[in-house]
Order: C-alpha cells, then sequence, then structure tokens
C-alpha cells in the first residue's frame, strides 16, 4: 500500500481500478523546405485544417453546453477564439513566408513557442492556457495530415475505472464517460485548471498536481483516491478499504437524500426552523451548492482568490468572482469573507519565515495593515453587492477595536464608491467570525456592533486548546468535544441571542453529524458546511425535537471531560434511534 498527495481537486471519495491513460504526444510533425510558389498551396491547406478543427471544437462545444454548463462550454469558445484570431493566422503567414517551413512545421513552431511562454509564467491561470494552446495547435496538425485520433477513447470505458494521466486537456475531459470513470488522478493540475473546474462540474472526485503518478501507477492497479484529502492511495489494505467503502455507501446514501431532502425545511419535529448554507472557496462550487439544497452561501473563502503565486486578484477580477456567486444564488445570502491569508494559508508577498504564522501576520490583521488593499476587496464585494443579496464577514477579530477599525474601512470604501459614482449594495450586515478565544469571552461587547456572529470551530479549537489543527502529531488532541469548546460555543450563542443577532457556525463541526443535536440545543440558529453535507444534516434535524437536544446539550455542558461529552452523545443518539425506530 502506497499513498500520494497532491492537490484536492473536486471532493468525494472514489475506489476503482486505475486506467492509465497516455495521452499521444504531438503527431509526428513532418518538417522540410518548401518553394516561394508553394506558399499559396500551403497556406489554402491551412485554410482548409482550420475550418475542419472550427468545426470540431464547435460541436465540442455544444456537447459542453447540453451536458455540463454554459459557462463550462465556454472553455471551448476560448478554442474558437483562438482558432479564429486573424493574428495567430498572420502570424503563421509570416513565419512560414520568412523561414519557407511546410506549414505543420510552422503551426507547431508558432504554437510551441507561445505555450512556452506561458509556461513560464508565475500564473497558475497562464500555464493552464498553455495546455489550451497545444490541444488546438494538436488538432489544426492532425487535420492538416488528416490523422484520425487514435489515442484510446475516453468516451466509452468497460468498467468502472480511476483515470490516470499525465494531464488532461479539455477536450478530452469533456468526452470522458462520466458513468465510469469514477476519479480523476493527474500528474498536473491546479485547483484553477480547467480539469479541477471540470471535474467539479462534473460533481468526480479529483486530486491534481501528483507529481509522477501516471508513471508510478499501472493499469488495473487499485486505487482509492480521497478528492477531500488530496490523496490517492495504491492497493489499499483491507481495513483502508472497508474503512473507505463505508464512506462510499454514506456518499451514495448522501446522494440519494440530497435528491429527497432538497427542498425540505431544516426543521425540527416540534418546529425550530434552523438555516442550513454552504461553505465555498471557488465561485463555480455555488451551482453545486445549489443542488445540495442550501439556504445560501454561509462562508465564501476568498483568499483563494489571492494565492496565485505573484498575481492578487484585482478589484475587477474580485467583483467579477464575487458577481458570479451573487448572481448563481440569487435572493438567497451569501456571505463573503474578507480574505483570511496567513496562517496555514501563507503567501510570500506578506508573510516571511514568520516563527509562528498561525499566531502571526494573518486575516484581518493583515487586511488592516494594508488598508489599501483591504479597501479593494470591499469595494469589489460592495460593487458586486447589487448582483444579489450580500452579506460581509471579518475573519479571526479578537476584540471590538479590530471590528471598529474594519468597519471604518468599509465606510471609507463605500464613500470611494460613491465618489466614483459606482452602484453598489447599501444596506449590507456586517458579520463577525468568532474563532478567537479572546473574541469568544468578549462576545457580548462584539455583539453590539456586529450584525451577526458565524463561529469558526476549526480555529476556535485550535487556539483554545493550544494544538496546530495542521499538524497529524496533536491533531487528536483538538477535539470539538473538549468541555471548554462547549462553553465557549455556549457563551458566544448566548451573547448573540441577548443582543438579538443570529450565532451561526462555518467551522467543520457545524457539518459534523454526531454534533447537530448539541449545537441545535445550544440554540445555533445557521448551520454553514460543505455542500455534501448539507441532506445528512438536515435529514438529523428533522428527526429531532428540541426538548431532547436541550436537555442533550444540558448534559454535555455538565461534562467535565471530552469522553464524557462524547459518551454522552453516543447514548444520545443511540437512545433517540431506538425512539425513532418504534
Ligand atoms: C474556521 O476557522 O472554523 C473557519 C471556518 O475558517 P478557516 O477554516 O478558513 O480557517
Ligand atoms: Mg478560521
Amino acid at each position: 500500500m502506497k499513498t500520494y498527495t497532491g492537490i484536492p481537486a473536486s471532493a468525494g471519495i472514489a475506489i476503482a481500478t486505475a486506467f492509465v491513460y497516455r495521452d499521444e504526444e504531438f503527431p509526428e510533425v513532418p518538417r522540410y523546405i518548401i518553394k516561394k510558389t508553394e506558399i499559396n498551396a500551403e497556406w489554402k491547406k491551412l485554410q482548409k485544417a482550420l475550418a475542419r478543427s472550427v468545426a470540431e471544437v464547435k460541436a465540442l462545444y455544444e456537447k459542453a453546453k447540453r451536458e455540463i454548463s454554459r459557462e463550462q462550454a465556454d472553455i471551448f469558445q476560448a478554442h474558437l477564439l483562438m482558432l479564429e484570431d486573424v493574428d495567430f493566422h498572420d502570424q503563421l503567414l509570416a513565419r512560414m513566408k520568412t523561414s519557407l517551413r511546410n506549414i505543420e512545421w510552422v503551426v507547431w513552431d508558432v504554437s510551441h513557442e507561445t505555450s512556452q511562454k506561458l509556461m513560464m509564467s508565475a500564473d497558475p491561470v497562464f500555464r493552464e492556457r498553455a495546455v489550451d494552446i497545444a490541444d488546438i495547435a494538436r488538432r489544426v496538425i492532425n487535420n492538416l495530415l488528416s490523422v484520425k485520433r487514435n489515442r484510446p477513447s475516453l468516451a466509452k470505458m468497460d468498467r468502472d475505472v480511476i483515470l490516470v494521466a499525465r494531464n488532461l486537456i479539455p477536450s478530452d475531459a469533456i468526452t470522458i464517460d462520466k458513468s465510469r470513470v469514477k476519479g480523476l488522478a493527474l500528474d498536473e493540475g491546479s485547483q484553477t485548471s480547467h480539469t479541477a473546474i471540470l471535474a467539479r462540474a462534473f460533481g468526480m472526485p479529483a486530486v491534481l498536481g501528483l507529481s509522477t503518478i501516471s508513471k508510478k501507477i499501472k493499469d488495473g492497479e487499485m486505487l482509492m483516491l480521497n478528492g477531500t484529502s488530496g490523496t490517492v492511495t495504491v492497493n489499499p489494505d483491507k481495513r483502508t478499504l472497508t474503512r473507505h467503502e463505508n464512506e462510499v455507501k454514506q456518499q451514495r446514501k448522501r446522494s440519494d437524500l440530497l435528491a429527497k431532502l432538497r427542498d425540505l425545511p431544516a426543521e425540527t419535529t416540534d418546529g425550530r426552523r434552523v438555516t442550513l448554507k454552504a461553505n465555498i472557496g471557488f465561485p463555480e462550487e455555488a451551482e453545486r451548492a445549489l443542488r445540495s439544497g442550501t439556504e445560501g452561501i454561509g462562508l465564501y473563502r476568498t483568499e483563494f482568490l489571492f494565492m496565485s503565486p505573484g498575481k492578487a486578484a484585482d478589484e475587477e477580477a474580485q467583483y467579477e468572482a464575487y458577481s458570479r456567486v451573487l448572481k448563481t444564488m440569487g435572493k438567497m445570502p451569501v456571505t463573503i469573507r474578507t480574505v483570511d491569508l496567513g496562517g496555514d494559508k501563507l503567501v510570500p508577498e506578506f508573510q516571511d519565515n514568520e516563527k509562528n504564522p498561525l499566531l502571526g501576520y494573518r486575516a484581518i490583521r493583515l487586511s488592516l495593515a494594508n488598508p489599501e488593499l483591504f479597501k479593494m476587496q470591499l469595494r469589489a464585494i460592495l460593487r458586486a453587492g447589487v448582483n444579489g443579496n450580500v452579506r460581509i464577514m471579518f475573519p479571526m477579530i479578537s476584540g471590538i477595536e479590530e471590528l471598529e477599525q474594519a468597519r471604518a474601512l468599509l465606510d471609507e470604501a463605500r464613500a470611494e464608491c460613491k465618489k466614483k459614482k459606482q452602484a453598489f449594495a447599501r444596506d449590507i450586515e456586517v458579520g463577525v467570525m468568532i474563532e478567537i478565544p479572546s473574541a469568544a469571552m468578549t462576545a457580548d461587547i462584539l455583539a453590539e456592533k456586529a450584525g451577526f456572529f458565524s463561529i469558526g470551530t476549526n480555529d476556535l479549537i485550535q487556539h483554545s486548546l493550544a494544538v496546530d489543527r495542521g499538524n497529524e502529531k496533536v491533531s487528536h488532541l483538538g477535539d470539538s468535544y473538549h468541555p471548554a469548546i462547549l462553553r465557549f460555543l455556549k457563551q458566544i450563542i448566548d451573547a448573540a441571542h441577548e443582543k438579538g443577532i443570529k450565532a451561526g457556525m462555518c467551522g467543520e463541526l457545524a457539518g459534523d453529524p454526531a454534533a447537530t443535536a448539541v449545537l441545535l440545543g445550544l440554540g445555533l440558529d445557521e448551520f454553514s458546511m460543505t455542500s455534501l453535507s448539507i441532506p445528512h444534516i438536515k435529514e438529523i434535524i428533522r428527526g429531532v425535537n428540541m426538548e431532547s437536544c436541550k436537555a442533550l446539550a444540558n448534559k454535555c455542558l455538565r461534562g467535565r471531560s471530552t469522553s464524557e461529552v462524547r459518551s454522552s452523545i453516543k447514548a444520545w443518539m443511540s437512545a433517540n434511534d431506538r425512539v425513532k425506530k418504534r
């Protein structure tokens, strides 16, 4: 058994045998010198090949539009633009005239140079475009040579597989047999690569950036791929397999529930209605969230927009991303969290060699220290706000001064929009993440200046229990059911309610089925989680009553240790199951 770790690009678990796809390199490109008098004939040949290529890409575009979405189909629209780009044609003609090389050679030369340049870019988005150029050039050269693409078809598989490849160009990705390909494991790619975007749109688990996995894995080997943790295990042992098979069963169960529960309210049997929302990190995830029956976005982690090396998203790019989410969600609230860079989400421009990055220059501290950058984000959110129902949330607030400073900069951002006569959303709710113990302890004060709370249990646990959430040696100590955490939760929720604001939670605990009844009992109003968990949590909520949840919460609050709390929950769950079965 061996496990490889890459970039978790599309959540979910898949277990199947490997299908190792060796993409053909470029077709053998004939290279010879032509006479000046032959230029015309070569040029005509190119026109025909381009026309054929355009027809092929148009067909792929229509297929993508029909089978996936308009947005994903745009990848092929971009290919069409490149194929029809007059400058590109002029460049080819000029190169043919100066070099007197045959047209296949010229197409190869020009496209190779362009993609090499893009590959050198620090920006992964540009590096991904290099893949598109290679895809187009291969198609044109194939058509010039009238070569039928002779690689194995991905469109029809005779068994369930996990597709392993160096990379997957978009036109291959679109054709894959989605009923048989259970997961994707690629050497290359990133969260922003087209293939990652497509995998998420297909709902197909994917791990990218696995370096040389396609050379290490053999066809037919058993693989277990976890797109949530970003791991691929080869020949998993029986225990691992059983554990993951159970998770797969859970996954299936969840999808069935999804269909049944989608439009039902998250309401206990005695009528306590709470809100279930989704956490997202990329705009395209909003569509999946909608399908899960979410009532909005409870946490949009915007820092991923800033994590492309060497490039921070400018105001327009941010405006576009936020608008896209808001438009997708329609009237539903979208909570945009201002950047939470730092800690484990390091960006070299801001953090250099901090001894304790988790306690360092991060999140709201970084935003307040860079007011122009912060206001740029706030303006983008305010302006995008006209496209939907936006809320703003500040991360890692440690006390009232930080909230006041952040609010003052928000006022400045509003004034700047007004001055530039830009349309922007006026009445935006402003909330605070409660994820630092000092914020939890002063929640009553923060509640005076906050429109809502969202409890970030991931950090709250890390900081309260002094356990680095990324360190596997101590991670078992970061237990959500520590009595200290439960006391914090009660204090935060009570403080919110006393001041008449809602208390939500967007840390992982909100999507933990074992915690649902306790959180209901403590009075939590809003649960925000990965959209895959929404149906399951909704099912639990719809099967419990508040009286029993409150009794459980009180019992847990009296717990003296983590194990006492856990056993109270366990006992409650089995008693509740027995009641339901009766
Ligand atoms: C949290 O800390 O619980 C949280 C939701 O924020 P993040 O996981 O992005 O730190
Ligand atoms: Mg956090």
